[in-house]
């Protein structure tokens, strides 16, 4: 192809992408599967540059975070050099985003139509900005996930993420909507018979949650063999899935699993499994990199590292070189279903020590940590969790000045002050009733350990 031609492809490729955006209520999966088919790795490296060159003209302008770092470089660069700057650039830490979310903001705050927050629950929820395009672009790219899996406005989907304040649940029935799913927001608060009845009633085939949310609900329901054969979809986010977890899921539920990744900061769905089911295509929405956890260099073919993710149509809150904590490798080579999006592995594991216990709420050990402080009569603790007929067991170890029922009952209160935690022992029952124990040997390690996950071993 010639060098002009080359162009026009790319531009008429990039403009049919944006359009998908646009027009995702038109779409249906075998016109964007005819579409995403085009791309090629010359055009997608195309579409990169060019957004990455705007990225940076944009944050060199508007971002008081960026701006320092990007005015004097962006003098000698332009749309075919800017990538070979990339690995010089400065990496963007979590941190810098708790510490001053504002300093990431590129435009004024009247032009920002929602507020998001990220799932911690340290009380260090990031607060992320969003503008009208930055909506446009979540729901892009969850729908293409969703359109690229077969799934279609005839479909119905009950969603079992959470509407609350992580509200990846509200995210998701956007995108559902946007390509003209039926959705049926039942969250992740109400009983598990109570999902049961939903998807019987209202004839489900998709159901959409997190990993462990819907792991438990499968070891609680017995569907109809009528409503369980009418699944077609299960996608899950938010979290990792063992294969046991996957196969465990899908002979109870019905249907085919598939896996995403995701980062509220980066502009939700980053990355989602094809029906190969061979690791995760990545979206042209950002640029990935895979760094060695320490040197912050790039690891070698294939090799594990920290997946950096840099920004491409994020608008009202850009991000450059964002580390995302989460570990994970490259996948070389075609996938077989035709789509030339790179690939990433699963992921292997968070750097972060969070831990998920029943509806898929995450937690910090520090927050224990915090909590169990304020009772004077503790001098040290640790949490066992297990799995015990299909629900969390969480096992709290106590050495006590003078263990008593007192004692007792203030870590109960303690913990009931997570309402999370609570609701999910009292309402929604994937955390058995609290088990106190009173030791004077905790397990020994290294590092203090404070929550020991024995789930791990499925
Ligand atoms: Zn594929």
């Amino acid at each position: 192809m010639s060098k002009l031609l080359e162009k026009i492809a790319t531009y008429i490729i990039d403009r049919k992408l944006r359009d998908l955006r646009h027009k995702l209520s038109e779409l249906d999966s075998e016109k964007t599967r005819r579409i995403l088919k085009k791309v090629n790795a010359n055009i997608i490296d195309k579409i990169i540059k060019y957004k990455f060159y705007k990225t940076l003209k944009h944050c060199s302008v508007d971002s008081p975070f960026y701006k320092k770092k990007l005015t004097n470089l962006m003098r000698e660069l332009n749309y075919k050099n800017c990538l070979s700057i990339l690995e010089t650039l400065p990496f963007t830490y979590p941190e810098d985003v708790s510490r001053s979310p504002s300093s990431f903001l590129t435009v004024p705050l009247t032009d920002i139509a929602a507020f998001h927050f990220t799932a911690g629950t340290t009380g260090k929820r990031k607060l992320l900005y969003v503008t009208r395009e930055d909506l446009d672009l979540i729901a892009y790219n969850y729908s293409l996930g969703f359109l690229w899996n077969g799934i279609n406005r005839n479909d119905i989907a009950q969603i079992m993420y959470s509407f609350d304040i992580w509200q990846l649940g509200l995210l998701v029935q956007d995108a559902f909507r946007r390509i003209g799913v039926k959705t049926i927001p039942a969250g992740n608060s109400i009983t598990l018979r109570e999902q049961q009845n939903f998807i019987e009633e209202y004839n489900v085939n998709v159901l959409a949650g997190t990993p462990s949310y819907i792991y438990q609900l499968a070891r609680a329901i017995d569907l109809k063999n009528s409503a369980k054969e009418h699944v077609k979809a299960i996608m899950l986010g938010g979290e990792g899935l063992s294969k046991t977890r996957r196969n465990y899921i899908q002979n109870r539920l019905g249907g085919e699993v598939f896996l995403g990744y995701g980062l509220m900061e980066i502009g939700g769905g980053v990355a989602s499994e094809c029906s190969m089911h061979n690791g995760m295509h990545i979206s042209t929405t950002t640029i990935p990199e895979i760094v060695d956890i320490k040197t912050g260099e790039p690891v070698g073919l294939e090799e594990h590292g920290e997946l950096v993710l840099t920004s491409l149509d994020r608008y009202g809150m850009p991000f450059i070189r964002y580390r995302t904590r989460d570990v994970t490798r490259f996948i070389e080579g075609d996938c077989d279903c035709g789509l030339k999006l790179p690939r990433i592995d699963y992921i292997k594991g968070r750097l972060d020590d969070r831990v998920t216990i029943g509806t898929a709420e995450k937690y910090y050990p520090i927050v224990f940590e915090e909590l169990f402080e304020q009772i004077t009569e503790i001098i040290d603790f640790q949490i066992e969790i297990t799995n015990l007929d299909g629900r969390d067991n969480l096992k709290i170890l106590v050495k006590a000045d003078k263990p008593s029922k007192d004692v007792e009952r203030k870590i109960i209160e303690k913990i009931y002050s997570i309402s999370g935690l609570r609701n999910d022992i009292e309402k929604t029952g994937t955390i058995n009733p609290l088990q106190i124990v009173f030791t004077d040997e905790l397990e020994k390690s290294p590092k203090r350990k404070i929550i020991i996950d024995k789930r791990l071993v499925d």
